[in-house]
């Protein structure tokens, strides 16, 4: 996965910061690279680091995520002791952390079954069929699109996305399909609108280091809104 995005597993972003470092697994032959605040590591050793994969001594085969058919990038525990990846976890809208802090373990409880029930189209569009009914889908943020596909399919292709809440501290998840992800860049191309709205996870995108710290949390705190209104 690495080599198709560069940079971190989860944001894609490769540059790191003082309060925000890119750290690198030193696993035999892994090639995850994450950001200290998108994996949830808490204190960043002065000696060799391991992601949760490498640590856990499991066989490299048995480790999938659970939400999509790719194997490499940044995995955690799931709850019921599997794996998910990170990414896949953010970006699935009712997948929650237990824990916001260590992003850990990933609760896929509350993800409805229809998820699972949707097939990739772009597993399907690269003839992977056999893996497009795999995990659990995302589907296209433009309101009216049927188009459903994996996280990670999404996220190697370029296609995912930060956008802004409802309110201002809030950052939301999404996706869009090849065509409307086109589309929506054109137009706020065309209309000059503030790029910090949309910004596309890719080499280019320029979030403020404050807001990359700390968004990774919000998704929580917005799920705990929504559960427990007041
Ligand atoms: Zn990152
Ligand atoms: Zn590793
Ligand atoms: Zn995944
Ligand atoms: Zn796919
Ligand atoms: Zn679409």
């Amino acid at each position: 996965m690495r080599e198709m995005v560069g940079g971190c597993c989860v944001c894609s972003d490769e540059r790191g910061w003082a309060e925000n470092p890119l750290v690198y697994c030193d696993g035999h032959g892994c090639n995850v690279a994450v950001h200290q605040a998108c994996y949830g590591i808490v204190q960043v050793p002065t000696g060799p680091w391991f992601c949760r994969k490498c640590e856990s001594q499991e066989r490299a085969a048995r480790v999938r995520c659970e939400l999509c058919p790719h194997k490499d990038g940044a995995l955690k525990r799931t709850d019921s002791g599997g794996w998910a990846h990170v990414v896949c976890a953010l970006y699935i809208p009712e997948v929650q952390f237990a824990n916001v802090l260590t992003m850990e373990p990933i609760m896929l409880q509350y993800v409805p079954h229809e998820r699972y029930m949707k097939t990739c189209y772009i597993c399907e569009d690269h003839g992977r069929e056999s893996k497009a009914a795999c995990g659990a889908c995302m589907a296209c943020n433009r309101q009216g699109c049927r188009q459903a596909f994996h996280v990670t399919c999404a996220q190697m292709a370029g296609l995912l996305c930060e956008e802004e809440g409802p309110e201002a501290d809030n950052v939301k998840y999404c996706g869009y399909c090849k065509h409307h992800y086109n589309k929506m860049k054109k137009r706020r191309s065309s209309e000059n609108a503030n790029s910090a709205f949309c910004h596309s996870r890719g080499r280019s995108s320029s979030p403020s280091q404050d807001k990359h710290h700390h968004h990774r949390q919000r998704k929580v705190n917005a799920f705990c809104l929504l559960l427990f209104p007041n």
